[in-house]
């Protein structure tokens, strides 16, 4: 017999299952040894009483052998003499849209204009080491796209667009902890992501697909409103009936490639900002209500923020407890940072964006003029803007949090996680007013319902500008195909389907399936 039951519990009650055995026994009135098994289902934390509690869903086996996990149902067929699609960025939205056409019986060309992951890792420590970015290989470009160095969370709202489950069992299957399908909100972890991409990039090639690294599309082939394929390295053409282009928001070359070629874009809405730094001791004592922070049994904590400021959203975005803030810019001249945590979430600093909403009809008079590409002008100045007011190299413009709220410059800086290094910078003054005004009202806000938050040593870093896009490329809602270009399927965050690691894989899933859709009809 199973039986699923709801245990809210304290924390350390809920670390190990021999502290509620005899809790679970006594609700079911069954004999502690008739339990042969307990599996917990899901797990979230409560913290908004004054004792934080841990809720656990379990399903409990009595008296018989608890099935294998269902999980790994997934069958990557030999697809080798298969119909080929191509699919251009191996980030999350990539890889997933090329593990399905596997599944589908179709054969996926991975196109990625950078390194693999292992050789990416050193261009990111000679980057910490502010050296100049590699516009070919950073935070942003390489293997796994921008999910590969990052924290990994994989919680997404946009569940109803696809099967969330099915994300977390691929995950699963190509080696992320078992964790992830109970965590009510999981993360892997910037030091176990880069295996498990290697591995799905491993099934790609055993069934028959290619990963091609270094390879950089720069021309769509388009013949009478049909794709044809793709023109790589300005030398090269790999022929397809069907491109799915999931290159991500940081490659604004593609954007103008499209341009350029006539491939229409639209104008969207989006959000920049700064990133917030706190000691996550900090952080844990707020979220956690104690003075002795998250003690042994909690994770480091995190925290979620939303207001409206003057008819705009202003937002956390991206909270990374225990974890860095990192270089995320993919050209020179650009100052950009980001976050990631480790699986253990163990650095004492807490960093997340906070971010400012963007309308296209929020642009100053002189960007407008540039039409569809206004957002793109407008982001590029803004990263040029802090990289000025920074080291002019990889140093980020910073000031403390107190002083940016306040409108005044700061004479020191507390220690952040950013490797390259900050520098006092009046972020108040060097962001447009329209974006600082606004996060300064957003931060005292956050500051009354968080008392503590606006912190003498919590700091900010410019800028966090690549939330997401200000472009759409459009697609149909149904064949998910470009509506001037049959057989062009933009896909993931750069295309303005998704944000995040989870729903761009959905997204990525989406996409394959309507390729299958068009070759098979
Ligand atoms: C530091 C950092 C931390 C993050 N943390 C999280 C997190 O914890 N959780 C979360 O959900 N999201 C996080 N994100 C965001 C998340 O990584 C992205 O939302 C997600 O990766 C988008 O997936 P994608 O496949 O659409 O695009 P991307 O991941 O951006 O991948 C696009 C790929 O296309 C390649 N490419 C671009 N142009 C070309 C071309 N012309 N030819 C060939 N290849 C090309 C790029 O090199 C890149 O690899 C983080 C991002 C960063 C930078």
């Amino acid at each position: 017999m199973t039986k699923e039951i709801t245990l809210r519990l304290t924390p350390q009650q809920a670390s190990d299952t021999k502290y509620y055995l005899d809790i679970v026994a006594n609700k079911l009135k069954v004999k502690k040894t008739e339990i042969t098994e307990m599996r917990v289902r899901k797990r979230s934390i409560d913290a908004r009483g004054r004792k934080v509690m841990i809720q656990l869903i379990v399903d409990v086996y009595i008296g018989e052998k608890a099935p294998s996990a269902d999980l790994f149902n997934l069958e990557y067929k030999n697809v080798s003499l298969k119909e080929p699609v191509i699919v251009v960025g191996s980030g999350p939205g990539g890889l997933f849209a090329a593990l399905h056409l596997i599944e589908l019986g179709l054969c996926p060309i991975v196109i990625e204009r950078g390194k693999d992951a292992s050789t990416r890792k050193r261009d990111l420590a000679l980057l910490n080491k502010n050296n100049p970015v590699n516009p070919e290989s950073n935070y942003a470009f390489g293997e796994g796209g921008a999910g590969t160095y990052s924290d990994g969370k994989l919680y997404t709202r946009s569940t109803k667009r696809g099967d969330f489950r099915k994300i977390i069992n691929v995950f699963r299957y190509h080696g992320a902890s078992e964790q992830i399908a109970v965590d009510a909100h999981p993360h892997i972890g910037t030091n176990v992501l880069p295996r498990i991409i290697k591995n799905m990039r491993k099934t790609i090639i055993e069934s028959g697909g290619q990963v091609l690294f270094n390879t950089k599309v720069t021309k769509l082939l388009v013949n009478d409103g049909q794709i044809t394929g793709v023109e790589i390295n300005n030398v090269e053409n790999i022929k397809a009936k069907a491109v799915i282009l999931a290159t991500g928001h940081s490659a604004h070359d593609v954007y103008y490639m499209l341009h350029n070629q006539g491939i229409e874009l639209e104008a969207k809405t989006w959000a920049m900002g700064v990133r917030v730094e706190h000691p996550q001791g900090l952080i844990d004592e707020i979220q956690y209500h104690s003075p002795e922070g998250r003690g042994k049994y909690l994770p480091a904590a995190s925290y979620s923020f939303s207001c409206q400021v003057k008819q705009r959203g202003v937002y956390s975005f991206c909270m990374c407890p225990g974890g860095f803030i990192v270089p995320a810019m993919t050209g020179p001249e650009q100052m950009v940072v980001n976050g990631m945590s480790p699986s253990r979430r163990n650095s004492p600093y807490a960093n997340s964006g906070m971010v400012v909403e963007i309308r296209p009809e929020d642009l100053p008079e002189e960007f407008k003029g540039k039409g569809v590409m206004a957002g793109l002008e407008y982001q590029k100045e803004i990263e040029r803007l802090c990289y000025i007011n920074g080291g002019q190299n990889i140093i980020a413009p910073a000031q403390r949090l107190t002083d940016f709220v306040g409108g005044r410059l700061s004479f020191d800086l507390p220690k952040v996680s950013y490797v390259p290094g900050a520098i006092a910078a009046p972020l108040h003054f060097v962001l447009p007013e329209m974006i600082s005004s606004r996060l300064q009202e957003g931060f005292k806000n956050f500051g009354k319902w968080a008392k503590g938050f606006l912190d003498y040593d919590a700091v900010i870093l410019g800028t966090e500008s690549r939330t997401s896009s200000p472009l759409r490329i459009p697609r149909d809602s149904f064949s998910l195909m470009h509506p001037q270009v049959k057989g062009l399927f933009p896909c993931g965050e750069g295309a303005g389907y998704s944000g995040g690691i989870a729903s761009s894989a959905i997204d990525g899933e989406r996409c394959a399936q309507a390729a299958y859709n068009l070759i098979n009809n």
